[in-house]
């Protein structure tokens, strides 16, 4: 296969490529590189994603709200890495991302909507905080509705694309995370199925990954105001260990990245709508197990 890069390097390298192409990178097998917008880069998930697509060789525009961090990282991974203040929560300022990212690259191939925020009311029904409520949906749900929305406003006139948004297993199962988390990450997988279809029908793929527990700030805030007993360590191991389902193997940020790779990339040209659920079997397993198990006891 021949890769062309932005070195004009293209033809001589064809050889090479034929022999050696299982080993390169996905996104490097494409005509040109591609170019990432990751809303939440700063830390955990979004900050090994943009480490990974500049692996892959990307380039990639960190959006957070956390500006020292956003801009150590951009300095850590270097030119092709840039940062830019984006709160989610306001479309102004999302639609500014995108158009910063098409002013300085000419296009943009990749919005990974990944940033979020955990729910601070984790009491019964009976005391939900609706404030509380309305700002975990602002950036959960409602952003990544407003990102898809002005992500394919550049991407549809060029018939391609790929937007990705991080829900999370917590969309798919009632569990012990406060309603409002739950629940916004059950809409960021609605707003994917409802929009795939329209997008589709512009060249534009839309897709979630649902992953399962890492012990990134998020998390460790998030399941700290549920178990406000645990100190730091166990926190990581309730997340790490007590949760997991697969044997031999622990969910870190990065294999929430490759993943994100694969449905970015053109290896998933016909992939869309889709939601990969990214948990060792947590979803299908513990519970169902657990019954069974239970049914061979009694
Ligand atoms: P993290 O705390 O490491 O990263 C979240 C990032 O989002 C932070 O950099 C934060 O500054 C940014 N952010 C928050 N509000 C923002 C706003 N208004 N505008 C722009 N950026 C904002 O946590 P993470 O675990 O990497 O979270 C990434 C995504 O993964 C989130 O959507 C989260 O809900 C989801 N997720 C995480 C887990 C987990 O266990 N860590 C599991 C499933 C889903």
């Amino acid at each position: 296969m021949c890769v062309e890069n932005e070195r004009g390097e293209g033809q001589e390298q064809s050889r090479v490529d034929d022999v050696d192409w299982i080993r390169q990178p996905l996104l490097f097998r494409v005509k040109t590189r591609k170019v990432a917008v990751i809303t939440g880069g700063a830390s955990g998930i979004g900050e090994a994603t943009a480490k990974e697509f500049i692996r892959n060789g990307a380039k990639v525009i960190i959006a957070d709200v956390q500006d020292d961090l956003g801009h150590a990282v951009a300095a850590e991974l270097g030119p092709d890495a840039a940062y830019t203040r984006c709160d989610v929560t306001d479309e102004a300022q999302i639609a500014a991302t995108v158009d910063l990212a098409v002013a300085r690259h000419g296009h943009l191939d990749i919005l990974y909507n990944n940033a979020g925020i955990t729910s601070s009311s984790v009491g019964p029904l009976a005391s939900l905080d609706l404030a509380d409520f309305d700002r975990v949906m602002a950036v959960n749900a409602r952003a990544v509705l407003a990102g898809i929305k002005h992500a394919a406003r550049v991407m549809a006139p060029r018939r391609a694309g790929s937007i990705l948004c991080t829900a999370s297993v917590a969309g798919l199962i009632g569990s012990e995370v406060p309603h409002a988390y739950s629940v916004s990450k059950a809409a960021a997988i609605g707003v994917v199925r409802s929009a795939a279809g329209e997008l589709a029908r512009h060249g534009v793929r839309l897709n979630a990954i649902s992953p399962h527990g890492i012990a990134t700030p998020l998390a460790m805030r998030g399941f700290g105001d549920v178990l406000a007993w645990a100190d730091a360590e166990r926190l990581k191991r309730v997340i790490e260990e007590d949760m997991n389902e697969l044997e031999g193997a622990k969910l870190e940020a990065e294999d929430i990245a490759r993943a994100a790779v694969y449905l970015a990339s053109d290896e998933a040209k016909y992939i869309t709508g889709h939601n990969l659920v990214v948990d060792g079997g947590f979803t299908v397993g513990k519970r169902l197990n657990g019954q069974e198990q239970s049914r061979v006891d009694d």
